[in-house]
């Protein structure tokens, strides 16, 4: 490992977070600048005029890591910039510039970082421009998190009920949506090193750590572990009773976690009875019901018995489930599609929380190349951002619409059994927008209060006023 110099010249340094969410990503860029002793400042490109307040602040550096979604918006801002700071220097990182490194042919971008940040703020630092590839170390070699500075800058993020973290930062799955699966990032960095950094797990001391600041920093109520697999990992019945332990003694705030039906099959008894104490609800990724459509997303190693098994498990251990789809998949009768896997959560679930989203189209995916190969247009409404419920693909308006309607119903539909004749109609309307937004703000209510009982319901008043829902 590089050690950061503390001889190096002093810059200020603005770190851009897009969305509503907190910017985990950005959080690690942060903590390693401040080991390069660098002034850094977080912006929230959510606040109204935020580029006025960062060319006031005059930064030598601006550093942007954002989603797919938010990727047009941060080349904006960044040209915007330019117009006052026609020196300030960009650097691109995180999930969009590792799936489409061309990114650094676009005149405005000076750096993309492709890989962690640890191995590259040295050489952004001492002038170095063009695409910066790092090696994957090990996840104990990542840096404290600059959630100081963040929620001094983003003060809306400190008081939010639920926050982020991880232990694994990879997952041993292949998902053809998904430009985290296993197969890309292994093309990426190669196989061993992609075992050693994305499928190992953080030291539990570091984990422990990180949780206690969030607790010190502003008010949490849960902490959602953003790890794809909980059970992933050949460590599991050793690592998960040893992490359990500790999280319950010296964190004690529930956790949200996701899992898959396989994973959720093989665990002992034990890790389900220990990861209990410390977990109220387990997300599981149902995605679709038909064999050729769980083929279609590369997860023909899934099927609707052992989802139904391991759902039955998960609520014989007293977790609360949220079964997770995805519709408007490429395929011949997408409405009737995503109908087949509503109906396959009824049966799995019956009563349980769902979230549906549409498929979105990511670059560098297996899905992307798909649409390629088979010339199928994608949306220009869909921005990459899943809670707007309009699919990747450009499907008809009416297809489009169904759809919509059905990611925004599905958590009624299921919770409350909703006959196949209704849904079907239900699927035709069309809604204001007003009507949409409600919708999306009532399944939320639902997921918090699913999981948080009635401490949910204070809860959700809480976050009502403070939230910018994307709908
Ligand atoms: S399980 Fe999640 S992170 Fe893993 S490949 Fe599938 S979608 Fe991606």
């Amino acid at each position: 490992m590089t050690m950061p110099v503390s001889t190096r010249p002093h810059h200020k340094i603005a770190l851009v977070c897009f969305g509503t969410e907190e910017n985990y990503g950005l959080l690690f860029v942060g903590g390693e600048l401040l080991q390069f002793d660098q002034e850094i400042r977080y912006f929230d490109a959510e606040k109204d005029a935020i580029t006025d307040e960062i060319v006031a602040w005059m930064p030598d550096y601006i550093f942007f890591s954002p989603l797919t979604r938010y990727f047009p918006a941060a080349m904006n801002m960044l040209r915007e910039i330019r117009q006052h700071i026609p020196g300030v220097i960009s650097v691109f990182g995180g999930h969009h510039a590792c799936s489409d490194p061309a990114i650094i042919d676009r005149e405005e971008i000076d750096v993309v970082v492709v890989g962690p940040v640890r191995g590259s703020i040295e050489k952004i630092l001492s002038g170095e421009k063009g695409l910066i590839r790092t090696p994957l170390t090990d996840p104990a070699d990542m840096p404290v998190p600059a959630r100081i500075e963040y929620y001094r800058d983003i003060p809306r993020i400190a008081s939010r009920y639920r926050k982020f973290m991880l232990s694994m930062l990879g997952c041993p799955w292949n998902c053809a949506y998904c430009s985290s699966s296993a197969d890309h990032l292994r093309d990426i960095y190669g196989k061993e090193a992609h075992r050693r950094y994305y499928l190992s797990r953080r030291p539990i001391p570091a984990i422990i750590a990180e949780a206690k600041q969030i607790l010190a920093l502003g008010k949490t109520e849960e902490i959602e572990w953003v790890d794809d697999d909980i059970f992933s990992g050949p460590d599991i019945e050793t690592w998960l009773p040893e992490f359990v332990d500790t999280w319950e003694r010296e964190i004690g705030v529930p956790m949200y976690v996701s899992s898959t039906s396989t994973l959720t099959l093989k665990v002992s008894d034990n890790v389900l009875a220990t990861l209990k104490r410390i977990v109220n609800c387990i997300g599981i990724g149902i995605q679709a019901i038909r064999p050729e459509s769980l083929k279609l997303l590369n997860r023909a190693w899934d099927n609707e018995e052992n989802m139904k098994r391991a759902y039955d498990r998960l609520v014989t251990y007293g977790f609360a489930v949220n079964l997770q789809a995805i519709v408007g998949l490429p395929v011949e009768d997408p409405v009737e599609d995503a109908l087949e896997t509503v109906k396959g959560l009824q049966r799995i679930g019956p009563g349980s929380i769902c979230s549906v989203y549409p498929l979105q189209i990511y670059p560098g995916t297996m899905m992307e190349k798909y649409c390629r190969d088979h010339n199928l247009a994608l949306s220009a409404l869909a921005s990459g951002d899943t809670n707007t419920g309009i699919p990747g693909i450009a499907f008809s308006d009416d297809v489009t619409k169904k759809l919509r309607n059905l990611c925004k119903l599905a958590t009624f539909f299921v919770k409350y059994h909703i006959d196949e004749r209704w849904m079907r109609i239900f699927l035709t309307i069309d809604f204001p927008e007003s009507t949409s937004q409600a919708l999306s703000m009532e399944r939320y209510y639902e997921c918090v209060v699913d999981r948080l009982g009635t401490k949910g319901i204070e809860l959700f008043n809480e976050i009502k006023r403070g939230m910018k829902l994307v709908y």
